[in-house]
């Protein structure tokens, strides 16, 4: 790692007022989470093609409740990794909007496990551990345990995982504080995403033409290499936490 790099890194994050976190899945794939891009990516998974698009939920509600409860019991065997605690500390003390295209709760739970509070971390894909009406979209507190056998207590709608699925817009509210966010930010951190996948492919651009500086931090050359002002080659993991005892 160029230790240069990590402390311009570590001064900028030091001196900014309003810092936007943009986490994408290389964050979660340290955890062993399956990206969605890439060889082995989900992707290229027949099942997931099926079942995470929208059409599923109307033509076969049973089987795809049945699928997300699968993948919703699958992710959440998966431990947060060094970079979400390290990300959890580099925020809990500072001015840090995170929106994040995981629909994992591991910085949740990181920020849980290391005894600090975050006030929201936006999932600009929604999250399979909250879950909402498929009819009124009423949200419920608690997630049910099982999918297949839970309805909406309003109207009996079936309770589906609150993600965004092919075919369905992605939620205003978590973009709208993104994009709030990249108005105010002095540095924007790129977190293990291609940069591909929208919004991330506008928002970063949008912080940058009001000043924000950024730091991209991933293993690959990305869309966003060409744009942001530090760029360091490394693993979220390994990475984030040189970046935290800089700043400690
Ligand atoms: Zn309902």
């Amino acid at each position: 790692m160029d230790k240069r790099k990590l402390k311009r890194a570590a001064e900028l994050i030091d001196r900014a007022g309003h810092i936007l976190v943009f986490a994408g899945s290389g964050l979660s794939a340290e955890s062993g989470i399956p990206t969605f891009r890439g060889e082995d990516g989900m992707y290229s998974n027949p099942d997931v093609l099926r079942y995470a698009h929208a059409d599923a939920l109307r033509e076969e509600p049973e089987a795809a409740l049945a699928w997300f409860q699968k993948m919703r019991d699958m992710i959440d065997d998966y431990e947060p990794n060094p970079g979400h605690y390290a990300l959890a500390r580099i925020c809990a003390e500072r001015d840090c909007t995170i929106a994040t295209q995981n629909v994992d709760r591991l910085l949740e739970s990181a920020f849980l496990r290391e005894g600090l509070t975050k006030e929201g971390i936006w999932h600009l894909h929604g999250s399979l551990f909250r879950s909402r009406c498929d009819v009124c979209d009423e949200p419920l507190e608690e997630p049910p345990t099982d999918y297949t056998a839970a309805e909406c207590d309003e109207c009996g709608g079936i309770i589906r995982p609150d993600v965004t699925l092919f075919g369905e817009m992605l939620p205003e509210a978590p973009y709208l504080r993104a994009q709030g966010a990249a108005h105010v930010a002095d540095v924007v951190l790129l977190l293990g995403t291609s940069g591909i996948v929208y919004p991330a492919a506008t928002i970063p651009g949008l912080a940058r033409s009001h000043g924000a500086k950024l730091i991209e931090i991933n293993p690959n050359p990305t869309e966003l290499s060409e744009i942001a002002d530090v760029v360091i080659r490394g693993k979220t993991g390994e990475v984030l936490p040189e970046i935290d005892r800089l700043l400690a």
